[in-house]
């Protein structure tokens, strides 16, 4: 015998569960709707009561349809044996055949014969609907019934129909003369039986459909509050989470439910608003100082006679508390965009706007060149510093991804009723599949994520929140392998009217 260790006995019980759950699994209708799923329940359950009431009616019909007949051959079978008494043998013939033929009935479904035989079994007289060798006895038969019992048997004639027939000895006063057999059709049973079968299967299937249909409206009324869960849910943002289901009145369940989900917006949105003031608190606190060092460097540099070591560390080190800032604006204006912050609107002259941020990066990585193209005088209305940050991060992204060698060039112009910012570079380019998620926060490009490269993801996306922020927006063009070019459109400030010339 193979005794199993505790882990093998342990394995064996999961292999069953697993199995079990398998089998179960189809049951379960995992895969259809709540909804759907109520409705065939309802359905399935009222069919199997109604099979279970139709399997009762049946046995309790078949037993009273067939208790009626066993009630009528017992009395038919009293009245031919006291006819026959009063014929007082089996000789008279004649008579013995009126009686049969008067108690006899052909023709389904109540048809009824009689057949008498004497003591050895041979007939007497008989129905002539019938061959009395169908309910011959065989001899031990014929000793039981001659002894006093009576024998109920099913027989089943070539014609198809089937009697019930029933065998009792035959006396005249003490004297045993034969037997006599009366059989009954059990037409009737079949046939009602068989009407009650087509009754419940077609009531049956009619009742379940109903149920089906009835199951799935109730269980549509009963989900529909999940249902605007499922939709408050699905429009919830982290930007906006001041959404609530607010449902009053559910049934107990769901309006726990719909009540636990607005509690947890309202923490999460707390949650939410806490970190959003600590980003904007924090940039707030760090720009400053980090602005005020950036100064004092530039005023260092301005000292001619400065070894070139130190000025090239100094200017390194410049270079590093610009990246700092502007990474930091980066978090005060995503901190802004999501308190719905609309930008202040002044005049901005952005020919000068691409001028400071050209003088500001050219020196970021010399290995690359920077520079200035076609530049139209233009003035859109806005907030200079978004506008600013906006052309500084996509410039910023050029010079991280373009290799050394490379170019970045920065130019203005009209086009029709809007100013045309273009920051073209001769990267790396970025793959097609890329382009639609560019602008999201926090989307990095996988070769950019897995090349190290620093960044947070963030920089497109605020540009993009500056441009539309503006009645602007941003779009991109990519040569894989080639490089890209970002296009910033601008609605151009009205044109001052002659009076205000
Ligand atoms: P990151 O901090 O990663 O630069 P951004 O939001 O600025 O975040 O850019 C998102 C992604 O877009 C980058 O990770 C990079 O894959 C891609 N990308 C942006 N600008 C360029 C560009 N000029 N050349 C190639 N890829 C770029």
């Amino acid at each position: 015998m193979k005794v199993l260790g505790a882990r093998a006995v342990d394995q064996q019980d999961r292999r069953l569960a697993t199995r079990a759950r398998r089998l179960w699994r189809p049951l379960s209708l995992g895969f259809v709707s709540i909804r759907w799923r109520l409705a065939i329940w309802i359905a399935l359950s009222l069919a199997l009561t109604l099979v279970a009431i139709f399997l009762t009616l049946r046995f309790a019909m078949a037993g009273t349809l067939t208790g009626d007949i066993d009630a009528d051959l017992s009395e038919s079978l009293q009245q031919v044996s006291a006819q026959v008494a009063i014929i007082g043998s089996l000789e008279d013939r004649t008579n013995l055949q009126d009686v049969v033929d008067s108690y006899s009935r052909a023709g389904l479904p109540s048809s009824f014969v009689v057949v008498i035989r004497d003591t050895h079994g041979a007939v007497r007289a008989s129905s002539s609907a019938i061959n009395p060798e169908a309910l011959a006895l065989d001899p031990e038969e014929l000793q039981e019934v001659l002894a006093g019992d009576s024998i109920i048997r099913k027989v089943q004639l070539t014609d198809g129909e089937d009697l019930r027939v029933r065998s009792d000895r035959l006396t005249v006063g003490q004297e045993l003369i034969g037997v006599v057999q009366v059989g009954a059709s059990t037409e009737v049973v079949s046939r009602t039986l068989s009407r009650l079968q087509t009754i419940m299967l077609i009531g049956g299937a009619g009742a379940a459909v109903l149920a089906l249909v009835i199951g799935y409206w109730l269980s549509r009324g009963a989900l529909r509050p999940l249902e605007r869960v499922v939709k408050v849910a699905a429009e919830i943002e982290a930007s906006d989470l001041s959404k609530r289901i607010g449902a009053k009145g559910e049934p107990g369940e769901v309006q726990r439910l719909a009540d636990t989900f607005d509690a947890m917006l309202e923490r999460l949105g707390r949650a939410f608003e806490q970190q959003r003031d600590f980003v904007l608190d924090v940039s707030h606190e760090l720009r400053t100082p980090l602005t005020a060092l950036r100064g004092n460097l530039d005023v260092l540099l301005m000292d001619r006679w400065m070894d070139p070591e130190v000025r090239n560390n100094l200017q390194r080190m410049s270079g590093e508390v610009g990246r700092l800032i502007r990474l930091v604006s980066n978090l005060l204006y995503l901190a802004q965009a999501d308190t719905g912050r609309e930008p202040h609107r002044h005049p901005i002259e952005l020919d000068l706007v691409c001028l400071e941020v050209y003088s500001q990066t050219k020196g970021l990585r010399p290995e690359i060149t920077v520079k200035l193209g076609h530049e139209d005088q233009v003035t859109v209305e806005g907030d200079r510093d978004l506008i600013k940050q906006m052309i500084l991060n996509l410039i910023d992204n050029s010079l991280k991804y373009t290799p050394a060698g490379g170019k970045v060039t920065v130019s203005l112009g009209r086009d029709g009723a809007d100013a045309r910012i273009v920051v073209e570079d001769t990267g790396r380019g970025i793959p097609p599949e890329e382009l639609p998620h560019l602008f999201e926060r926090f989307y990095r490009g996988p070769s950019t994520a897995a090349g190290g490269t620093g960044g947070a993801g963030i920089g497109l996306s605020i540009a993009d929140w500056i441009a539309r922020a503006h009645g602007g927006e941003i779009s991109v063009e990519s040569y894989p392998g080639k490089g890209s070019r970002f296009i910033i459109r601008l609605p151009l400030a009205p044109e001052p009217r002659a009076s205000e010339r």
